[in-house]
């Protein structure tokens, strides 16, 4: 089993010198062994972070400069595009562009999903990579079992590991995984300087999550491709969003007053927000992101359960739609 390592010091060598960890916003052995498990998913250098924002807000910051624009895909996570907005005081700015085509010119960070949150489109990588500025891939939704980003030219990926990787919705943690081992090492040591340090517990859970996830991932892909398809023959769903990858889906009934009414009719889907872990959760995003998504957009994240105890409930709801 990992061993969970709470301290925050370790004594000096014989010598007076530190050793590989004596501090543990410099480092600390369990984040190091969480680190190192999902460089290994991902094929590069891990680095943790207190959330999925917090792993966002400190890569803008160290690799980017008043001035700077990011190339940010429409339809991606809201939060990402409010951190931006805020970051905003700082001179970053955004612009947003379809990530199923080629990323303007003139920005000096591109940023897509993989895929997106909740529009579940997926970026045109090739396109993405293409571009000369440097290329960040959300693949919180994708996860490695599905997508390992920088294969494909990325030079960042980024996942809020409280999803699909933690697993169980009781661990907030982020992670920046970077190709090339020099950015890595400017973004640990930005992160020792800024204090932005994500703590043992949280990644001993993830070791333990990362153990069971490629299972998890696999069975909620497929009950959600059987729940996905049952839906778009449902009278009362007027589109569904499901691109094939995890158990995240998206679709849409009339209008908000039906999706309010479904999201709180149903018994074993929790009315909740987040997604990725092995409860099944569905919420309207129209109360979170307003006119951006239709008033009638539910988002289904896939969990453990049934499938086709799942699919009773969901069905049940409908008729409340
Ligand atoms: N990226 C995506 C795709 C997300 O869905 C989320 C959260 O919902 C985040 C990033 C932010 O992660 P966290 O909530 O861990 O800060």
């Amino acid at each position: 089993m990992d061993a969970l390592d709470r301290s925050t010091i370790w004594p000096y060598d014989e010598q007076g010198e530190p050793r590989a960890f004596f501090y543990s916003r410099y480092g600390s052995p369990t984040v190091a062994a969480a680190e190192a498990a999902l460089g290994a998913l991902d094929g590069g250098t891990a680095l943790l972070y207190p959330s999925g924002s917090a792993a966002t807000s400190a890569l803008v910051l160290s690799i980017l400069g008043p001035g700077d624009t990011i190339a940010l895909a429409e339809g991606c996570y809201f939060g990402t595009s409010v951190t931006f907005q805020t970051l905003a005081r700082w001179g970053v700015r955004y612009v947003e562009f379809d990530q199923t085509g080629p990323p303007p010119d003139g920005v000096q960070l591109v940023w897509v999903e993989a895929p997106s949150n909740p529009f579940l489109t997926m970026p045109d990588l090739e396109a993405a990579a293409a571009h000369p500025a440097p290329l960040v891939v959300d693949s919180t939704v994708a996860t490695p079992v599905h997508l390992r980003p920088l294969e494909h030219g990325a030079d960042f990926a980024l996942h809020s590991a409280t999803k699909y990787l933690g697993g169980h919705d009781d661990t907030l943690l982020g992670a920046v995984v970077c190709r090339d081992p020099a950015a890595a090492e400017a973004l640990h040591t930005f992160r020792t300087r800024t204090g932005i340090v994500a703590a043992a517990d949280p990644a001993w859970q993830l070791l333990r999550g990362l153990k069971t996830l490629e299972l998890r991932v696999r069975r909620q892909g497929e009950t959600a491709a059987a729940i996905a398809e049952r839906l778009a023959a449902h009278p009362k769903v007027v589109t569904v969003r499901y691109p094939g990858l995890s158990g995240l889906l998206s679709f849409d009934v009339a209008d908000g007053d039906a999706a309010r009414r479904v999201e709180t009719s149903t018994r074993l889907v929790v009315n909740a927000t987040s997604l990725g872990g092995v409860t099944s959760v569905m919420e309207s995003r129209h109360r979170w992101e307003g006119d951006r998504v239709p008033a009638g957009l539910l988002r289904l994240s896939v969990g453990l359960e049934d499938p086709d105890a799942l699919w009773a409930d969901l069905a049940q709801a409908l008729t409340h739609a």
